[in-house]
């Protein structure tokens, strides 16, 4: 819960229309997604001037949610998205825990807004602090599930409307990986529980999620798998997909989503990575998801530039696929029964 008394400061703030801005993470996923077009929803009943800014294009797999194509990229409409920014009253960040966690572009010129009234909503390890209200909370399964209790908490829980939800339960899905991770409480039940007697199309709402492939991404997918790694002896597995391979399936943001799971779901894994180059953006991108006790944040961070939670975790190298990969293994093997 966020403290009582920012919540107080919260309500005054809100009491009167403003000019309010909320940003994601740079490449979104359902939860980021989620939970800033939720909180939009929310607001704009509220009367206040809301406008989302990404900081770049997200994938097409999150396309049919409502109010997308209000969303602004700074990365490609920079000149537009910085007045914006430079008008807001009030800026909530959402799904994120540091600035660069909105790209090298983005993040700067965020940096140099440290007058404004910033509002953090996340669920990562290791919030930074710049925000002048804070809730963060590592033990929620999303940054949906925050901003669900975060709108009862104003007071304003009847506000929730089909799209809000719709929007809300989409990242709670998403996060908790269909309501399996340990993240999943019965709090998060609850919420999806009320979510659904907001009137959502729950069935619908899984269906756009994760039967909308194309044959070209499940053909990647037997591609990934076919290049899945054992280390059986440190209860890890690996998968790399290299830029000729995307290239040759079509490859589109969003396509390799989901991929890294796959490697958890082998008997006797507790420890898998997903390695994904990037040509043009010069980068490994690199996905890490664990079962149990061994913490892929912790290990995103010691070794790969990154961070996440404990069970799941981002990072990045800019060494090629093969160096990144060989440092993994050295790294594994040196490290982890
Ligand atoms: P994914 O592997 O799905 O991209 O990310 C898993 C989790 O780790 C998400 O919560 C995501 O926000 C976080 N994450 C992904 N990449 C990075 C990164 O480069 N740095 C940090 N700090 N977190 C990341
Ligand atoms: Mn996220």
């Amino acid at each position: 819960m966020m403290k009582e008394h920012d919540i107080e400061a919260i309500k005054q703030l809100l009491a009167s229309p403003q000019k309010i801005i909320i940003l994601p993470h740079r490449n979104q996923d359902g939860d980021s997604m989620g939970s800033t077009l939720g909180l939009y929803h929310f607001l704009i009943q509220l009367n206040h001037e809301v406008t989302i800014i990404s900081p770049n294009e997200f994938a097409r797999y999150l396309a049919w949610m409502p109010n997308t194509d209000q969303i602004m990229f700074f990365e490609e409409h920079r000149e537009d998205c910085e007045p914006k920014l430079k008008e807001a009253d009030i800026i909530f960040t959402l799904d994120f825990n540091a600035l660069h966690r909105t790209g090298d572009i983005m993040s700067p010129f965020l940096e140099s807004l440290s007058d404004k009234t910033f509002i953090m909503i996340d669920h990562h390890q290791a919030p930074d602090s710049y925000a002048k209200y804070v809730f963060s909370d590592t033990t929620m399964s999303s940054t949906s599930e925050m901003v669900y209790h975060f709108i009862h908490q104003l007071g304003k829980g009847h506000l929730i409307d089909k799209n809000t939800a719709t929007c809300l339960y989409t990242g709670l899905v998403t996060d908790t990986g269909s309501f399996r991770f340990s993240s999943t409480s019965s709090t998060t039940h609850k919420v999806a529980a009320d979510l659904i007697e907001k009137g959502i199309n729950n069935a619908e709402i899984h269906n756009n999620l994760f039967d909308t492939s194309s044959y070209d991404r499940l053909q990647l997918l037997g591609r990934a798998l076919q290049n899945m790694k054992l280390l059986r002896e440190h209860k890890t597995s690996y998968i790399t997909l290299n830029q000729t391979e995307l290239d040759e399936h079509h490859h589109k943001k969003g396509d390799t989503e989901g991929f890294v799971n796959y490697g958890l779901s082998i008997d006797g894994i507790d420890f898998t990575a997903i390695f994904i180059e990037n040509k043009s953006e010069g980068i490994i991108k690199i996905s890490f998801r664990s079962q149990g006790s061994f913490d892929v944040n912790q290990f995103a961070r010691n070794y790969f530039n990154g961070g996440g939670h404990i069970n799941a975790a981002g990072g990045r190298s800019t060494e090629s696929l093969e160096e990144t990969v060989t440092r993994f293994v050295k790294i594994v093997q040196e490290t982890k029964r």
